[in-house]
């Protein structure tokens, strides 16, 4: 029998296709990676059928590539060998359990930032989960996986840290869990104590198996939550300020971005411009509190704190939310309501990507001022952004490049990241959502005992080498 007869078999006719539309649509992403088609595609609407097809993958020797929506903004559901199958996991859409008491939901890849966000205003209101500024559209579980930052990463971190254990099909089949559901289902509230085996598939790219279902933490909605936008100017005040009002942890996130982001967001068509003596960035502050009292209270210190600010550069300027929705509206509104539509400014051409690290906070804004450098260099718009994270453990920055994908202009991307790239590096800063040219940069900067451990790990989990071969450049 075929491998699509094989694969028919398990999910039906309707489910499998190597047609030159399907096998076109699955080839690239927005980003500037080559593209390269998949053999064939299969869509999987259960933890049976997926292990069935590992299980014939694994025989067979075919390379797998795991995709849910493809929207990573790192080429990382291109597939980077010839025969690869893309197995689209859209069909495995169900939220398994929310557990009101420990907090937590549990969810199969399929489940979108949108469904659980309706789900839990329905079922669960006074629970949050946390959003990213991607589409709603995307996974959750995907973005989990790639420790990707969402509007409560300013406080609680990348988003690795909000998974309390999970469910895989490793490459040779067999159904594993880690996390304290090993003792089984309604107990995922946690990873710890227990050696954490959560690491074998967070930040792996699908190269280590198929996580079938995340359990991920959801938070008390707080009563009261209050928003203020920051103008700044200069890189270093910008990232001083932010790193204090972080580190004082009064704030659930903060969103900082190049003034062009503001005015993308305020309608300005693109090629935006910037003018002397307009602020450098502008940033959306969240804050909250049980009562009103307390999400005042901290405003109130973020007041102060800017006025400390303003000795050194008179022009920091902190504005309340209430003066900006008088004057915008509903717009101002779908700014801090999330996951919101903010993300469509990012979509204005076919091309977007960006170099986005997790860097040491003492050269949060050097990274910064040297970026900018470098994408004025290559002429492009300047879109930084970045979050305190983890309440200032680390920061977040990249640099947004969005672009109409002729060939002139792609290869100037190529060129202006990989620039980007190399002084990130230089700073020890880490690549996140690695594409696979990254990950190779990244290696090579790297402790050698941590490459090798990790293509042993590789090695021992996956002996045929079937999950998204090439993927790393490993
Ligand atoms: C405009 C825009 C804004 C964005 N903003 C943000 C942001 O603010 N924060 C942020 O974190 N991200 C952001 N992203 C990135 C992205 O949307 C998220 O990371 C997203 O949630 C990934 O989901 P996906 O469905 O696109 O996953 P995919 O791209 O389909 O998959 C992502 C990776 O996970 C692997 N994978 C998928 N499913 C599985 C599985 N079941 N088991 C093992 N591996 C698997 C894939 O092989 C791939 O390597 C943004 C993207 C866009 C387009």
């Amino acid at each position: 029998m075929s491998l699509k007869q094989k694969l028919i078999s398990i999910v039906g006719e309707q489910y499998v296709s190597d047609g030159l539309a399907e096998k076109y649509v699955y080839s690239f992403d927005m980003t500037e990676n080559p593209p390269k088609r998949p053999a064939m595609v299969v869509m999987p609407e259960s933890v049976q059928q997926l292990q069935q097809i590992v299980r014939i993958a694994n025989k067979d020797r075919v390379p797998l590539v795991p995709f849910v929506t493809g929207q990573n903004i790192g080429g990382l559901t291109i597939p980077q060998v010839d025969d690869a199958v893309t197995v689209d996991l859209k069909r495995m859409n169900k939220i398994v359990e929310v557990d009101d008491e420990a907090m937590y939901a549990v969810v199969e890849p399929g489940v979108t930032f949108g469904h659980l966000r309706k789900y839990l205003d329905e079922h669960n209101p006074s629970l949050t989960y946390t959003y990213p500024l991607a589409p709603p559209y995307t996974s959750v579980l995907a973005n989990a996986l790639l420790q990707g930052l969402c509007d409560l990463s300013t406080m609680r971190g990348a988003m690795g840290d909000f998974i309390n254990g999970l469910e895989a099909i490793l490459p040779t089949g067999e159904i594993v869990r880690a996390g304290s559901a090993i003792m089984g289902d309604g107990n995922w509230f946690g990873r710890y104590p227990l050696p954490d085996l959560v690491g074998l598939f967070s930040g792996w790219q699908g190269m280590s198996g198929f996580v079938t279902k995340i359990a991920v933490q959801l938070w008390p909605k707080k009563q009261f939550t209050r928003h203020a936008a920051l103008f700044t100017f200069g890189e270093v005040p910008t990232t001083e300020l932010l790193k204090r009002i972080a580190r004082a942890q009064l704030i659930d996130d903060a969103d900082c971005m190049s003034l062009s982001i503001v005015k993308m967001l305020l309608g300005v068509s693109p090629p935006v411009q910037v003018y002397g003596g307009e602020p450098d960035y502008g940033t959306l502050l969240t804050l909250s509190g049980n009562i009103e009292k307390e999400a005042d209270a901290k405003y109130e210190l973020i007041e102060t704190f800017v006025e400390d600010a303003r000795k050194n550069e008179s022009r920091q300027l902190l504005v309340d939310w209430d003066a900006i929705s008088r004057m915008l509206g509903d717009q101002a509104k779908s700014w801090v309501d999330f996951p919101s539509d903010a993300f469509k400014v990012l979509t204005e051409y076919d091309g977007l990507t960006w170099v986005g690290t997790y860097i040491h906070p003492k050269h949060w804004g050097e990274a910064l001022s040297g970026g900018r450098k470098i994408v004025e260099k290559y002429g492009f718009e300047l879109m930084a952004y970045l979050k305190p994270m983890n309440s200032m453990h680390f920061g977040e920055f990249k640099f947004i490049i969005r672009f109409p994908k002729d060939d002139a202009t792609v290869e100037k991307v190529r060129h202006c990241n990989e620039e980007l790239l190399d002084f990130a590096l230089s700073l020890k800063a880490l690549p996140y959502k690695t594409p696979v040219w990254a990950a190779k940069k990244l290696q090579q900067n790297a402790d050698p005992g941590f490459v090798e451990l990790l293509k042993r790990i590789r090695k021992t989990l996956d002996p045929n080498g079937i999950m998204n071969p090439g993927r790393w450049g490993l």
